[in-house]
């Protein structure tokens, strides 16, 4: 055996599992196609979104409030300020789904927040054109993360507890077999007792078998320059979350001092393959976003400055299948996050890492089960 546990992938969700695994002692090899941290994964971008009144459903807040207290371990652990708690906006028509979930999970779980309507809300955040029938929703517990900073941190902590991490290593086939699992990357054979993939949009490339279930889509990520900085700093301006219609834009403040993100994050497109993916922005995207900037987000000059594309794995119920792989021995999946999993990162790794050690979780998963969409003999 080389090691008892395998991570194929040491991105956002593998780093989180391979610090969690390390430290409980675990032998850990984790390969990954590129360097640790990298920019063309779905942990690019500056900035990720904390929120913890949730619009995908209610039944992800507890793990957020674990998550939550996993993100303050890390940064004790490494020392690195990652996730800045500064509020969080969600702002759309009191009737939309999004809403009505919002404050179905406030409701669920009594979360600390504000409502705010009309003109109240217009003099509180001048950043925001705000419309009669607006609901304007403040989660307390929201803010935003570093990822590269958190890949790195994470990835740092599993080697120092002993976790071999392998990068520009590229998984070609992994085996399954009664008594582990044999991995092929780049011509050499490994032999691991359990294997968790994270390996995000690239999964079905790995395993073609789940290329339904595990689709690449495109997430363009936007900068703008503001009309006034100090009105966008972290101070002034919490994260969020602007739909309207057809418009979504969810962006974080300024944090390097001179833009804001703000991104058009409403169905994004699947594509073809996750190894040519199309970085740059195209003609009718940035109409898209000047429109919806204009309508909705009046502290910006609506020209983007600076723009980048990014990917990660959608189901099609966009809820990540995280548990056995049915049908494969010794083998645990974590993947398909579907455009929102960057927060719970650190408890998925620990949910990971109960699973492959004890076969089993104390968190409820029940959503996230595998084989709510892979039958046992899906292949
Ligand atoms: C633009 C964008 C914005 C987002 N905004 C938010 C947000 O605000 N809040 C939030 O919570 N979530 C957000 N998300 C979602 C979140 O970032 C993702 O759900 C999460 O990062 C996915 O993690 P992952 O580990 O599945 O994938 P990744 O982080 O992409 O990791 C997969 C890793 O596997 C490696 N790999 C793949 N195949 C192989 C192979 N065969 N061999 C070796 N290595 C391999 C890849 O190189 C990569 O490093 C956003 C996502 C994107 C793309």
């Amino acid at each position: 055996m080389d090691a008892d546990i395998g991570i194929i992938g040491v991105g956002t969700m593998g780093s989180m599992a391979a610090w969690q695994l390390a430290k409980k002692g675990l032998s850990v090899i984790g390969f990954e196609q590129f360097g640790i941290g990298n920019d063309r994964t779905a942990a690019g971008g500056e900035s990720r979104l904390f929120r913890t009144a949730y619009m995908e459903g209610p039944e992800y807040v507890p793990m957020l409030q674990e998550a939550k207290k996993l993100w303050r371990e890390l940064e004790t652990e490494s020392g690195n300020s990652l996730l800045t708690l500064n509020g969080g906006l969600m702002i759309g028509e009191s009737n939309s789904l999004e809403i009505k979930t919002v404050l179905k999970s406030i409701e669920d779980f009594k979360l600390e927040h504000e409502i705010l309507e009309g003109d109240q809300a217009a003099i509180c955040y001048p950043q925001f054109k705000i419309y009669d029938d607006d609901l304007v929703i403040l989660d307390k517990e929201a803010g935003f993360i570093r990822p590269e900073l958190s890949v790195v941190s994470a990835s740092l902590l599993a080697m120092k507890h002993g976790a071999k991490l392998m990068k520009y290593t590229a998984v070609d086939e992994i085996i399954p077999e009664t008594d582990g699992v044999r991995i092929i990357a780049e011509g050499k054979t490994y032999k691991v007792g359990k294997v968790l993939i994270t390996t995000g949009a690239w999964t079905g490339k790995l395993l073609p078998a789940l290329k339904k279930q595990l689709i690449p889509k495109r997430l363009l990520l936007t900068w703008f320059t503001p009309k006034n900085l100090a009105e966008t700093k972290a101070n002034k301006l919490p994260i969020f979350a602007r739909m309207r219609g057809d418009f979504r834009l969810t962006g974080a403040p300024s944090l390097d001092g001179s833009m804001v993100k703000a991104s058009y994050t409403k169905d994004p497109l699947p594509i073809e393959d996750p190894s040519s993916l199309y970085r740059d922005v195209y003609p009718e995207e940035i109409e898209k976003l000047r429109e919806s900037v204009k309508a909705l987000l009046p502290m910006l000059y609506p020209d983007p400055v600076r723009a980048s594309a990014y990917m990660d794995a959608y189901t099609p119920d966009n809820h990540a299948l995280l548990g056995e792989l049915p049908g494969k021995n010794n083998t645990i999946i974590a993947s398909g996050f579907s455009g929102h999993g960057f927060k719970l990162a650190p408890i998925i790794g620990r949910i990971s890492s109960e699973l492959l050690i004890e076969g089993k979780t104390k968190s409820n998963i029940n959503h996230l089960d595998p084989g709510r969409l892979l039958s046992k003999h899906y292949k």
